[in-house]
């Protein structure tokens, strides 16, 4: 097998967790159990090709990796973007079976894209673009067995071009995707889904923390990313009474030492929706971007710290950075958004100080996302609607739900008993999700 470094370093992140605790002491089979999830049950690789604006002809590579149907039908999104390759689809299949389970509902772990730059492509050529990938796409999907939505890239517009294409070529309405447009089948919240759910799983930490003394309320946030994670997890943030900080694209990154509006955030909703960079959106009304820069060492003091723009985003350097600038909180929008070397910095302050950093990771923090997808296929299901107040209250419960799961998985098969203040999210939320997978 090739060197695949993004699959390897979720791969060992799993491996570490488990074997940090007691879980092969108190389950000895269960040894066995993650040699096997480490293979996709099975990788589908084609070729797509389309006509371009220029009327020449473009070809590239689609994938769809599903990872493990045990406990569900294969669930998870699909990313275009130029970096897709199987490494990375592989990461990200093999994270979405734990993060999956971990939503406490049956579904199983998948991912799947299209290694393309849509920037600066026409609203013709991505539906083009979309179709042709569908057109292999369509012979593995379906509500029963395999059930695609959004990631990097992919958003409402390129989902409902897909879903009609299915539709077009198969005659039904069982594509499964998620993510859909409201008129036809989509679900209330479901575009605020992943970014609502970072901050309410960073607000029970809060309120653990300090035995429901604070709350979002005063706190400065740093934010990275300007896609639907990050705008919405700081509108949400906003409305709970905190100051967002940052956001970020992959070319820089915007400070605004007072905190942006809610007015601003929206302004960066409409611009991308207009395809335009963040860069242009913020010279729009006065920000300053820092060209190739990430916010974590512009940001100033901090409370909070919530990634959310893409994979091995913060490093073991600017972890120590924003360790000394204040982050208490850290929770990761984006899929493996800490490098380990970050991650080893925010957990190793569990042991050495008196008020450690709760980090938080993505298996948990994301999974709203996939959580209110999974109740966009319920309400498909019973070709009903339910408000946004129902879908919301749920979001939040499950994501509260998944907190307290992994806190308790965590002292159970900790072996650093009193020795530290917090257990390891890290430790409680990889098993307790293997365990559902296991099990079955
Ligand atoms: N791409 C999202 C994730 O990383 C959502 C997947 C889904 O809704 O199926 O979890």
């Amino acid at each position: 097998m090739s060197y695949e470094p993004e699959f390897q370093q979720a791969l060992d992140e799993v491996t570490k967790a488990l074997e940090q605790s007691t879980l092969y002491e108190k389950h000895p089979k269960y040894k066995k159990v993650l040699p096997v999830l480490s293979i996709p049950q099975k990788v589908n690789q084609f070729r797509v090709t389309w006509e371009n604006d220029k009327g020449e002809q473009e070809v590239t590579v689609g994938y769809r990796v599903q990872y493990n149907n045990c406990i569900g039908p294969f669930k998870g999104g699909l990313r275009f973007h130029p970096t897709v390759n199987l490494s990375i689809l592989k990461f990200l299949g093999f994270e979405q079976i734990f993060k999956n389970a971990l939503t406490g509902t049956p579904i199983g772990g998948a991912k799947g894209g299209l290694c393309v730059n849509t920037k600066g492509r026409s609203e013709n050529e991505i539906r083009r673009i979309c179709n042709a990938f569908m057109r292999e796409l369509y012979k593995v999907i379906g509500t029963e067995k395999e059930s695609p939505a959004g990631d990097i890239g992919v958003s409402g517009v390129e989902v409902g071009y897909m879903h009609g294409e299915y539709r077009r070529l198969t005659d039904r309405y069982d594509s499964g995707l998620t993510g859909k447009g409201l008129d036809f089948g989509g679900s209330l919240i479901r575009p605020e889904a992943t970014g609502y759910g970072v901050v309410y799983v960073t607000d029970a930490m809060i309120k653990h923390a300090t035995n429901g003394r604070e709350s979002f309320k005063g706190k400065r946030v740093a934010i990275s990313g300007s896609g639907n994670v990050a705008q919405y997890a700081a509108l949400k943030a906003i409305e709970l009474g905190a100051t967002v900080v940052s956001l970020s694209d992959s070319k820089g990154c915007v400070i605004s030492e007072k905190g942006f509006s809610e007015e601003q955030i929206k302004n960066v909703i409409a611009g991308k929706a207009a395809r335009k960079t963040l860069e242009f959106i913020t010279s729009d009304f006065g920000f300053k971007y820092i060209s190739g820069a990430r916010p974590w060492t512009h940001c100033g003091p901090v409370d909070i710290v919530l990634p959310c723009a893409t994979q091995n985003e913060v490093s073991g350097e600017e972890a120590e950075h924003l360790i000394k600038a204040g982050a208490k909180y850290v929770a990761e929008g984006s899929n493996m958004g800490s490098t380990p070397e970050a991650i080893a910095a925010f957990e190793k302050t569990r042991a050495s100080s008196e008020s450690p950093v709760w980090f938080c990771p993505p298996k948990l923090a994301n999974m709203g996302g996939v959580m209110v997808s999974q109740f966009e296929l319920a309400q498909n299901a019973q070709r009903i609607s339910w408000t946004a107040e129902e879908v919301d209250s749920k979001l939040k419960s499950h994501m509260i739900a998944g907190l307290e799961l992994s806190m308790k998985t965590a002292r159970e098969y900790s072996k650093e008993g009193d020795k530290v203040k917090l257990p390891s999210l890290v430790v409680g939320a990889n098993i307790a999700g293997f365990l559902k997978v296991a099990n079955a």
